[in-house]
Order: structure tokens, then C-alpha cells, then sequence
């Protein structure tokens, strides 16, 4: 299985590497995600991708190497985190979840 730490904003698929729009309100998987973005709001892609690397800058390229042990993801975006008793993988569908592995509810 391979786990994603963000989910795409445009497809809700699972994401490991992307574009961050201010500070994490909008993630895109690809280009063409992030351009169709920035157009929905009415800007121009060209015009935008200047303001990357300068103080104007709102969105850039970037990875995640690391997992967040309360928030990762599928490739189908669905939600998992681990059970902080046995640190087995456990599927988020409700506030409350029992890790099958251990009878535990993390
Ligand atoms: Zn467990």
C-alpha cells in the first residue's frame, strides 16, 4: 500500500508531491489542477507563477518525505492514521475508531 500525506483539493486523490496554495488551504496534484485553480478564481496562470520565489508569493511546488502518524491517505483519498497503542494502520471513518489489530479504540 502506498500512503499519501495530503489529498488533492481538485480530484480528492491522495498526494505526495504537488503545489500548496496559502498555507495549505488548497492543494493540486498536478499542473493542469493548479492552472484550472487559478483560473477558477480569475487570474492568470502565467501572471501568478511570477509571484513565485518573491514576497508576493501564495502558491509553490513542494513535497512531503514524511507521514503524519494522525492523517494520511490513500491514493482514493480515503483517511487513515495509526493506532497509537500498536501503531497498526487504521481506516478513519468515524471520530472514534477500533484498530482491528488490537481490540484498541484510538
Ligand atoms: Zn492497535
Amino acid at each position: 500500500m502506498v500512503w499519501y500525506a495530503r489529498k488533492s483539493s481538485d480530484d480528492g486523490k491522495g498526494m505526495n508531491k504537488g503545489i500548496l496554495f496559502n498555507e495549505g488551504e488548497h492543494y493540486s496534484r498536478t499542473v493542469e489542477h493548479a492552472k484550472k485553480h487559478i483560473e477558477s478564481l480569475g487570474l492568470v496562470w502565467k501572471e501568478e507563477l511570477k509571484t513565485i520565489d518573491t514576497k508576493d508569493e501564495w502558491f509553490y511546488f513542494t513535497d512531503w518525505e514524511e507521514l503524519d502518524e494522525e492523517e494520511f491517505y490513500d491514493f482514493d483519498g480515503n483517511a487513515y492514521k495509526l493506532c497509537q497503542n500498536c501503531k497498526g494502520v487504521v481506516k478513519v471513518i468515524v471520530e472514534i475508531n477500533l484498530c482491528e489489530k488490537c481490540k484498541t479504540y484510538i
